[in-house]
């Protein structure tokens, strides 16, 4: 059993943390939120006073962090302080260069190091069923899986370092599109007169069948454990999508592809997100989507 630093305990890394701790790992825990240390304690993490005592004598760290800066910052802070041949896991939603960067400090003090972002929200995290997708070179990716194993229901290595945000962006742009094109395909059949349940029908076996229609229905309805059923509460919040679209369109005019789609689908979740719907779920655009409609009266 390894001895893992956990640096970030919010609402994804405190669940993660404590599967973990139920494998077996000793994980010593930092955060700036007093709270969330709390809940760390209660979960058997133990809680450390700064990043550079959790990293102290780790075999592994893990930091789940808001951003890119986030990452680099700490990063920066603790790789001098690791024993060499340590192991980095990064798995926070960042933008590929700084995911690449954070990479580069890791190589420069001796140490391992991926990028293993993941998808799967809270529920995945408590349940220990997220999808990490990895990013680094072999040897870090094999010492990494046993690591990840409590805490995924799948574990993808998609190539090396940084390949891991590329496919996290790469998948959230997709959602954000047919989200939209699933809510625009729902407010015209409203329109046409064709009720929700039988464009469900068709479309669900048709060849319109995504996630956003068959999992993730943004109508009441048809799929019952969607958002839409509990008034948009989520679930995945509109404030993380456009979080996730907007990295997409740094990555795009970094790397020079044209993702025409992907731009629109960010400028709508971004006015959608002004109109003070962050932390509504994202399959809610629909009704911003209705809302245009009307205003075209
Ligand atoms: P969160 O805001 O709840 O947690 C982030 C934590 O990092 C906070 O508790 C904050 O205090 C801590 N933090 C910030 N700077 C720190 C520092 N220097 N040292 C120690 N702690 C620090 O966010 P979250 O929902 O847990 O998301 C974390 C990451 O996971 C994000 O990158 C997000 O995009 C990604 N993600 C979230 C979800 C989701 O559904 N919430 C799903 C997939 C991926």
């Amino acid at each position: 059993m390894a001895t893992i630093a956990f640096i970030g305990l919010g609402n994804m890394g405190n669940p993660m943390a404590a599967n973990l701790v139920k494998a077996g790992h000793t994980v010593n825990g930092f955060d700036l939120v007093t709270e969330n240390l709390e809940t760390a304690a209660k979960n058997g993490v133990t809680v450390m006073a700064s990043a550079h005592a959790a990293v102290n004598k780790a075999d592994v760290v893990v930091t789940m962090l808001p951003a890119g800066r986030h990452v680099l910052a700490v990063y920066r802070d603790i790789a001098p302080k690791a024993a060499k041949g340590a192991l980095f896991i990064d798995s926070s939603t960042i933008d590929v260069d700084s995911a690449k960067q954070a990479h580069a400090i890791a190589t420069e003090h001796g140490l391992l190091s991926i990028d293993a972002p993941v998808s799967g929200g809270v529920g995945g995290a408590q349940a220990g069923t997220l999808t990490f997708m990895a990013g680094g070179s072999k040897d870090a990716f094999a010492k990494a899986e046993p690591i990840l194993e409590p805490m995924a229901g799948r574990i993808v290595h998609c190539g090396e370092d940084g390949a891991g945000q590329a496919a996290k962006i790469c998948n959230n742009m997709i959602l954000g599109i047919s989200m939209i094109a699933v809510g625009e395909a729902f407010v015209l059949a409203e329109k046409l007169g064709l009720s929700h349940q039988a464009l469900f029908d068709v479309a669900s076996t048709s060849s319109g069948q995504c996630w956003s229609l068959t999992s993730y229905c943004p109508v009441p309805g048809p799929v019952p454990a969607s958002p839409a059923n509990r008034d948009y509460k989520p679930g995945f919040a509109a404030g993380l999508m456009l979080k996730d679209l907007r990295l997409s369109q740094e990555a795009a005019q970094s790397a020079g592809a044209a993702t025409p789609l992907g731009a629109e689908a960010t400028q709508l979740y971004a006015l959608f997100n002004a109109m003070g719907h962050e932390g509504t779920d994202f399959s809610g655009i629909i009704n911003f989507l209705r809302g245009q409609t009307e205003a075209k009266k």
